[in-house]
């Protein structure tokens, strides 16, 4: 479990913010379900067999009340029950995302940790492919918006239940066949659950599983139309992907199109998202049918991609740092500080350790290291004039007036910072819309 630095946190704003905008360009709705559900929401929705809930999962028991309950591993189960509880698609389809921390017993790694955070898409009520391929395109304005350009998208179609039924006793067969190359693991799930076989990440059982009969030769003429009908829909919007027969994805609540965002920059943790079609979900836990298609991507691998791919983040602290000497210049600052926030800025104030405060000289070195574009100062000269002094702290903000500060009068600091700072004439800054972006996310 991570703890994410505020050296850290201009990133996360980022991608937050740039997921945010993406989801709701194409008029995606939030939900924010609870962190711990009931045990057996899980248990049931995701399969007696998977990682997951074999062993994954932190349950425990409510000492209070004796309720199984657990930490979420993952948030599709989650929204589905809160959809159906809350009766969200009575007046038709819904498209809703969530973002937040889920929770996996796993072997801590470079890109898989215990509490990590994902952010998904859960379109419940749509049954074409349309939707599925809609999912997709959005994933892929996310990697464009972020400047990610090395994440390709691996797509595969399982079919419905019974599809999987007919090729299930061919790949059992097959397995047993080769049944001197399965690892323990394969071995355990020769009879559960086959077809996590084929996801194997073994070296030494690769070929094998390569030569296995493919879930894609068995499908019919439905399930090939609907996986033909997403596929046309990317080649007509020009997103490239690959069909990897051998893509399945963990949870038992799948079918038809599965997809996987994959990059080769984060070693064995490739994978920044994850996907596919869930249509047997809704009734398996109450509901009267209801097609759905989703997706959850895990930020913290899609932020080290980030860094990989050299975005780097100056955190500035503020706008404008205030440095001040003297009983009446410390009154007269923290006005100065206020103004300046009317107007819209960030400002960070000075604050003394005890009355007097520290020398002009550590107040600056602070006024450096804040980032901030301008410093302004308020010593007895100008508190006793009626003045403040501006002081440009950065290269830019320095080219752009000139090396030296300047003493104006206190009643023109606002109109004069936000002018120098945001540059547009406008001085009625309730917000300061794009300066923000810019000020704080200067690459
Ligand atoms: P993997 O095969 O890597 O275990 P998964 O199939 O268990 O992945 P999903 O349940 O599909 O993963 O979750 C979607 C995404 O969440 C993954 O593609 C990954 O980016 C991220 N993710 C999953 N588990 C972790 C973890 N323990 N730490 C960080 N990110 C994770
Ligand atoms: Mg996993």
């Amino acid at each position: 479990m991570n703890d994410v630095l505020p050296t850290d946190a201009p990133m996360w704003e980022l991608f937050e913010n740039t997921v945010q905008t993406v989801l709701k360009s194409y008029g995606f709705q939030q939900i924010r379900t609870p962190i711990v559900e009931s045990t057996a929401l899980f248990s049931r929705g995701l399969g007696a067999v998977t990682d997951i809930v074999e062993k994954e999962m932190y349950s425990f028991t409510d000492a209070l009340n004796g309720d199984q309950l657990t930490l979420r591993p993952e948030s599709t189960a989650g929204v589905v029950r809160a959809a159906l509880e809350h009766n969200l698609t009575y007046d038709g389809p819904k498209r809703l995302w969530y973002a937040g921390p889920m929770f996996r017993h796993e072997r801590p790694q470079r890109g898989r940790y215990r509490q990590f955070q994902q952010v998904g898409a859960e379109a419940i009520g749509f049954a074409g492919p349309d939707i599925d391929a809609e999912l997709i395109m959005l994933c892929q304005r996310l990697w464009d918006d972020l400047g990610l350009q090395d994440v390709r998208l691996e797509l595969n179609s399982i079919g419905n239940a019974e599809e999987r039924n007919r090729h299930r006793a061919d790949l059992i067969a097959y397995f047993e066949l080769h049944a001197e190359l399965l690892d323990t693991d394969a071995q355990r799930r020769l009879h559960s659950n086959p077809l996590r076989i084929l996801d194997t990440k073994n070296p030494t059982m690769q070929a094998m599983v390569n030569g296995a009969p493919k879930l894609l030769d068995y499908l019919d003429a439905e399930s090939l139309a609907h996986f033909e009908g997403v596929q046309n829909i990317l080649r007509h919007n020009n997103v490239p992907f690959t069909i990897n027969p051998r893509l399945v994805r963990g949870m038992d609540y799948y079918n038809r199109t599965v997809f996987e965002w994959v990059t080769d920059q984060l070693g064995s943790q490739g994978t920044v998202c994850g996907g596919g079609r869930y249509d047997p979900l809704v009734e398996m836990f109450g509901g009267k049918p209801t097609p759905a298609c989703g997706f959850a991507m895990g930020v913290e691998r899609v932020l080290e991609l980030m860094k990989a791919n050299g975005e780097q983040f100056a955190p500035n602290q503020c706008d404008v740092y205030v440095v001040h000497q003297g009983v009446q210049a410390q009154l007269q600052a923290s006005v100065a500080a206020e103004r300046l926030r009317d107007a819209g800025l960030d400002v960070v104030l000075h604050c003394a350790a005890a009355a007097g405060g520290a020398s002009f000289k550590t107040q600056m070195k602070r006024a450096d290291s804040s980032g901030a574009a301008f410093a302004v100062i308020l010593g007895e000269d100008e508190a006793a004039q009626g003045t403040v002094t501006v002081k440009p702290l950065r290269g830019e903000a320095d080219a752009a007036k000139g090396s030296s500060q300047t003493t104006i009068p206190f009643e023109t600091l606002s109109d004069y910072l936000v002018d120098q700072i945001v540059g547009d004439g406008d001085h009625d800054h309730g917000d300061h819309g794009d300066h923000g972006e810019h000020v704080h996310y200067r690459h």
